[in-house]
């Protein structure tokens, strides 16, 4: 028998996407590298199958250009040197303190990830409010699903990116699928959208481009970029004006039906065509398919969230749901499908500007003195809320002078990219913890090598809510130190001896008893029981509960367990196109990268199958721009220019181009993308904004 076999795998996650697919992990020799990814059909999840992100994961694990000793910018030569762990973790305390003290505690800022543990961003955030006293701290997941986790609070008085969990899709009679591209994003949860179809179910996909998953379709309407909100109202419309509204569930399980019902009605389904521009019958038998279906579900994405008017978007979608009675039931209801590995417990535990631990609101007295009495401090101590993530990243080198940045690259992910690169330059001082010199990385004043999934204990929540833990598999290379670890080791400079430990099953058991009581309470969650269990769903209140996999069933979680319409109406996107920026940008994800491609540029196969950024463009727009396939093409926004090779497809609207965002350099696509941002969400408007095409030479 060979070495390798005789090695036990360790079950794990991947570390990328909000799925979470199970895997197993084989060391070639206890805790060495290299790993082998080994299939883990026992996790209901994905049932062994992974997408090749999961599969090369561990390349990045042994990859010659991860970081394996800190890097601190010498002010002789201005280039980033070796330093020790004492001397970098000496250098970032002294930074934040320098600016602390000469500029006042916000001043400093601190800016987390959607892909951090639940222990880490419950840590991050603690260290943010008791060390720093700042109120400036916020992370990357502002830009994904902000705007369904206001909207699902605002219906439903509680969010969980899915109240039901995946194995419920098949079984229901409709879905409608807003915005999400699964096949290029989570390739392994397509199954659940063919089992639906097996079973008999109908499909419906809402995007502008003809996907993979589009093609997977019943019914693909294809609406103009930034339109989806215009569609939910025209097809609830059509709900008033066939008489397909459930007026039993309406009465019994609903507030605000009235207001919503004449939001609706002022949007003919004729308008609706023209703003939009699906067709009218195609509206109609959207609807059929959808109300005559006795049970549904609409999930959405980025597409229709990543607006500057996501929010009210998402909650047309709602209305569409609770019009029909198909929401607090069995089978049926809203979802979001959050994208982020750790989106969903990176939004409960603290790292974001307006929320504390165990998904309490900053603002609620009870939830300050609940969350201060476990922290063992006054609550009149913690700061208030503080800035959204792009206000906050807007705010540097103006008010916010120094920033401590763990787990993301805004460089690459963030709005107005160029921009927001200018203002981390214009820092007095930048800390980043990362495991590869990121674009926003190379910026630092400090660079703090960190270990990676496989190399560390952590729980993530996957988009269903289901609490999962990942074990430590392999010994860390000598020189890497955990975030957790660099959190208490900078907590001691600051003068917290006590109350940031290392060892992330301690900062568990602590975040457990700060979410108790909470909307996202993790109190009957323990290691042990995620192990035996193959996860554990939130709430989960004591040690006897088996964890919630269905939410709203009884009432919803609002003070009088109704749901409630919100009426929306209708409006333009921030930035319309006009005669200097005649065709719409959206922008989006490939399969074989993840998110600003920090990890899996660094990956050979993954850059073999997507080595670089283009523009997808229907073939009369290339006629008419006189573009052939492969030609360089200048995309020009009013925030910057963008050069890429043109992809033409007839599977894109005229009217829009499509890039991924996943590249610096010349191809960023978040050069051009508008910064304006949904007023209840503060989610930035990724998905549309107006450009114009030229041939890169002219
Ligand atoms: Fe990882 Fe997501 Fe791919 Fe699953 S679908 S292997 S979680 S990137």
């Amino acid at each position: 028998m060979s070495e390798v076999t005789t090695v036990p795998t360790v079950p794990t996650h991947c570390p990328y996407c909000a799925l979470q697919c199970g895997m197993n992990l084989r060391p070639t020799a206890a805790g060495a590298l290299p790993a082998e990814v080994v299939d883990r059909p026992d996790f209901p999840v994905n049932r062994g199958a992974l997408c090749g992100k999961g599969r090369t994961a561990p390349a990045v694990l042994s990859s010659r250009v991860r970081l394996t000793e800190p890097l601190v910018r010498c002010p002789d030569t201005g280039a980033l040197e070796p330093a020790t762990w004492e001397e970098a973790l000496s250098a970032v305390a002294e930074g934040l303190s320098r600016t602390r003290a000469g500029h006042g505690a916000d001043a400093v800022g601190v800016f987390g990830g959607g892909g951090l543990t639940n222990e880490k961003a419950y840590a991050l955030g603690k260290f943010a409010r008791l060390v720093l006293g700042t109120s400036q701290i916020d992370y990357n997941g502002r830009f994904c699903m902000s705007s369904a986790a206001a909207a699902h609070q605002r219906a439903f008085g509680l969010d969980r990116g899915l109240p039901f969990p995946l194995e419920d899709i098949p079984k229901t009679g409709c879905v409608i699928l807003v915005g999400s591209n699964l096949a290029e994003t989570m390739p392994p949860a397509l199954r659940y959208l063919t089992e639906l179809k097996a079973n008999g179910g109908k499909l419906i996909v809402v995007d502008p481009r003809r996907t993979r998953t589009a093609e997977q379709a019943d019914l693909h309407l294809a609406p103009r970029p930034g339109t989806d909100l215009a569609l939910a109202l025209g097809m609830l419309h059509l709900v008033v004006a066939e008489g397909r509204v459930d007026e039993e569930f309406v009465a019994a399980r609903t507030e605000g039906w009235a207001e919503a019902r004449a939001g609706a009605m002022s949007h003919w389904p004729e308008q609706v065509e023209r703003i939009t521009g699906v067709p009218v019958p195609e509206l109609r038998e959207a609807v059929r398919m959808f109300s005559e279906a006795g049970t549904g579900m609409v999930l959405t994405a980025r597409g229709p969230e990543q607006q500057s008017k996501g929010t009210d978007t998402v909650g047309a979608w709602i209305n569409l749901c609770l019009a029909t009675g198909k929401a607090g039931r069995p089978l049926s209801g809203y979802g979001c499908l959050t994208g982020q590995g750790n989106g969903q417990g990176g939004r409960e535990h603290g790292q974001k500007a307006d929320q504390l631990p165990g998904y309490r609101k900053l603002d609620d007295p009870a939830a300050r003195e609940h969350v201060a009495g476990v922290w063992g401090v006054p609550p009149e101590s913690l700061p208030g809320p503080g800035r959204s993530a792009y206000e906050l990243l807007d705010a540097l080198g103006r008010d916010v002078k120094a920033l401590l940045l763990m787990g993301s690259n805004p460089v690459v992910s963030a709005p107005r990219a160029a921009h927001i690169e200018e203002r981390l330059k214009s820092l007095d001082f930048l800390a980043v913890a990362d495991v590869v010199l990121s674009e926003t990385a190379a910026l630092a004043d400090v660079v703090l090598p960190v270990t990676q999934w496989a190399e560390e204990t952590g729980t993530t929540t996957n988009l269903e809510g289901r609490v999962l833990l990942r074990r430590r598999a392999l010994t860390p290379p000598p020189g890497v130190r955990s975030d957790l670890e660099v959190l208490h080791g900078l907590a001691a400079l600051l003068g917290w001896e006590k109350g940031f430990p290392a060892d992330p099953e301690e900062v568990f058991g602590e975040l457990r008893r700060a979410s108790a009581g909470g909307p996202a309470d993790y109190s009957g969650i323990s290691y042990r029981r995620i192990e035996e269990e193959q996860g554990v769903f939130w709430p989960c209140p004591d040690e006897g509960h088996a964890g919630t996999q269905r939410l709203f069933l009884d009432r919803f979680a609002t003070p009088d367990g109704r749901a409630r319409f919100v009426p929306v109406v209708h409006r333009a996107a921030a930035e319309e196109t006009d005669a200097d920026y005649p065709v719409v940008l959206t922008t989006g994800r490939v399969v074989a990268q993840y998110q600003s491609g920090a990890q899996t540029r660094r990956v050979d196969e993954l850059n073999a199958a997507a080595p670089g950024p283009f523009v997808e463009l229907h073939p009369r727009l290339a006629e008419r721009l006189g573009v052939a396939e492969g030609e360089a093409v200048a995309v020009v926004s009013r925030r910057g220019r963008a050069v890429a090779p043109a992809r033409i497809t007839a599977a894109i609207r005229p009217d829009t181009v499509f890039m991924p965002f996943h590249w610096p350099g010349e191809g960023r696509a978040n050069t051009l993308t508008n910064p304006a941002l949904d007023p209840v969400s503060k989610m930035p408007e990724f998905k549309v904004c107006a450009v114009r095409l030229e041939r890169a030479a002219s």
